[in-house]
């Protein structure tokens, strides 16, 4: 079958890297580890397993990361190559599996856990964390975090995967190719805002107004009941978007912290160095970015005991000084699991209201790059 894959090249990675930033159009060229090629189709690998054709992969912020090099290589023991990338997947059920029938249309939860690893639920899996399994680099199938990163199971830029009985969420037929591919980037955005968890009439920050810092914010409006919400965001269209899904105020990076200082009434100062930041702030930040900058703006906006997550993959480098010094709670919020509502505890991707509702009646235009891998 034809796929892109990911390969290991040290110095192609290191060239990736270190143009990556720079001049994103190499990304895709000849100094970036990513090759089309014809590679056999991934064999299911045991009991409940079957293999699922794509019908439509969504490009996620971490994809871009590890194709120029910028993840960290705290990842590199996570992963096993070369693998086909693409975890954000609507696709056909090739065989049928268990309870769902042949070509039912399903959606992919992509964490590898012990349930796909063949293995007896670790703590996290058997408290239903599947994102917080420990055993993701053994089992039945090689290591990787998600499908999309690991060397047996194919991924969703590919034209067959393999998937785990337990992996998989069949899709209602009135819902849309185009917007079932953002049903797993939407549940992450949920686990992020309950990571979050902002007080009532809280008020939030979020950086960034791509697809993760979108679907954050129609989370925290879906989810929860902060109060302001105030986005970062780089580009109009965005901010358009942002103020659609009921941002609060929508502001340019460059004036962040003007604005923010503004908006919360704190003190500005400015050090000798470095970006200048506030002594008090917004209640909650969510890093929906996952840079240095990014990050640096979220920890220097929020007010001393508050909360900072981060919802994007992070690059290294961020200055931790006002975590320390302004006794700061940072929380990640790594893809999905279990999260505890006012009727206890529901799966992420089990909250099919909810999302349906998030979804309703056009509101999100286009908020994602996604491709058909079978060239239709
Ligand atoms: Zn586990």
């Amino acid at each position: 079958m034809l796929a892109l894959e990911l390969f290991r090249s040290v110095p192609r990675y290191v060239a990736a890297r270190a143009v990556g930033e720079r001049v994103p159009g190499l990304l895709a060229g000849p100094l970036a580890p990513l090759r089309l090629v014809n590679r056999d189709e991934p064999t299911v690998p045991g009991e409940g397993w079957a293999r699922v054709r794509p019908r439509l992969s969504g490009i996620c912020g971490s994809d871009l990361a590890t194709i120029s090099g910028r993840a960290s290589f705290y990842f590199s023991s996570l992963v096993s190559m070369p693998f086909v990338p693409g975890h954000e997947v609507v696709g056909d059920l090739y065989e049928s599996l268990g309870d769902l029938p042949a070509g039912t249309r399903v959606v992919l939860e992509p964490v590898l856990a012990c349930a796909a690893r063949g293995l007896e639920p670790c703590g996290a899996c058997a408290s239903g964390s599947t994102g917080r399994c420990d055993r993701v680099t053994v089992g039945h199938v090689a290591p990787g975090l998600q499908t999309g990163y690991c060397a047996d199971t194919g991924g969703g830029w590919g034209h067959m995967l393999v998937a785990h009985r337990s992996q998989l969420h069949a899709v209602p037929d009135s819902m849309t190719d185009a917007t079932a591919v953002l049903v797993e980037p939407l549940a992450c955005a949920i686990h992020a805002v309950l990571r979050a968890r902002p007080e009532i009439g809280a008020s939030v920050l979020v950086v960034g107004a791509g697809t993760v810092g979108v679907l954050s914010l129609l989370a925290l409006r879906e989810f929860t009941s902060a109060g302001p919400v105030l986005v970062v965001a780089k580009h109009p269209r965005q901010r358009e978007l942002a103020l659609r899904l009921g941002a609060t105020e929508v502001i340019p990076p460059r004036d962040a912290v003007t604005t923010l200082r503004r908006a919360t009434r704190a003190y500005r100062l400015n050090p000798e160095r470095g970006a200048s930041y506030l002594l008090g702030g917004v209640d909650v930040a969510l890093d929906c970015v996952g840079s240095k900058s990014s990050l640096d703006l979220a920890l220097r906006s929020t007010r001393a005991g508050g909360r900072v997550v981060l919802a994007g993959m992070p690059a290294t480098g961020a200055d931790l000084s006002p975590v320390w010094f302004r006794e700061l709670d940072v929380a990640g919020a790594y893809a999905t699991g279990t999260e505890l509502t006012d009727k206890g505890h529901r799966s992420t991707f089990g909250w099919r209201e909810g999302i349906d509702h998030a979804f309703s009646a056009g509101r999100l235009g286009t908020v994602k790059l996604a491709f058909n891998p079978r060239g239709e």
